[in-house]
């Protein structure tokens, strides 16, 4: 095995360990993918408790979506997650993407739920490492739905939240990718304890050009970045 996929092999691990500490997963939920190379992805397969999971249970599949043969017993009889197709889609659309990772963080879910909008506009990491955040519409779990609802939206956003379902962030890694879930989980805390205390502040215009500068100097910009302005 190279060194790279034996790094993303840790890494993803690392990560389904840091979710389920910080409660973002339970039980069967939540679900980490990298980019391996043109053709192949490194995917978490389906089963209960992901902070449990070793490096070597973690699957191959091509970009169709076919599992790949291994060696390995430990993955012989599993089945790779049942969003499979969320994850093949971004990667499909979104060559820069190397990680996608979905979990169901308490405040995201929460928000997206009573249906209202996440705003980063209540933290300035939340505008530099999120930019604008949407919430895609309800598509039923593990199945096409799912990945219709996200697909007019993945090409202009790093994250997003799945109505009354979680969410979903994309990075040049899967480390970059669980930063972006960690910032977004504390931006919908922080949207709800501001509509307790009155509501938002809004900064001005120029001070919020200036933050999306600081986003486009380190090399995060997209084009839906201009709906911070106007939200
Ligand atoms: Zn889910």
């Amino acid at each position: 095995m190279l060194e790279q996929e034996k790094e993303l092999r840790e890494q993803i691990c690392l990560i389904c360990k840091m979710m389920y500490e910080r409660g973002y997963i339970g039980g069967p939920a939540g679900n980490v993918s990298a980019r391996l190379s043109e053709d192949l992805v490194l995917i978490t397969p389906s089963i209960p408790f992901k902070q449990l999971l070793k490096p070597e249970e973690i699957l191959v599949v091509n970009m169709q979506g076919n599992k790949q043969e291994s060696n390995h017993e430990a993955v012989k009889n599993l089945k790779p997650t049942s969003e499979l197709f969320m994850h093949l889609e971004i990667y499909h659309q979104r060559p820069d993407v190397r990680g996608v990772v979905h979990a169901h963080p308490t405040y995201c879910v929460a928000l997206s739920s009573a249906g209202i909008l996440m705003n980063t506009g209540v933290l300035t990491e939340g505008m530099i490492f999120l930019g604008s955040v949407p919430t895609a519409e309800f598509g039923t779990p593990t199945t096409h739905e799912l990945v219709d609802s996200i697909s007019t939206l993945i090409p202009t956003h790093d994250a997003m939240l799945l109505s009354h379902h979680g969410a979903l962030t994309v990075g040049k890694s899967p480390l970059d990718a669980y930063a972006r879930m960690e910032v977004l989980e504390q931006v919908a805390q922080v949207q709800l304890v501001v509509e307790q205390l009155g509501g938002l502040k809004r900064l001005s215009i120029p001070q919020i050009q200036r933050i999306l500068d600081v986003r486009k100097k380190m090399g995060m910009a997209l084009s839906s970045d201009d709906e911070l302005l106007s939200s």
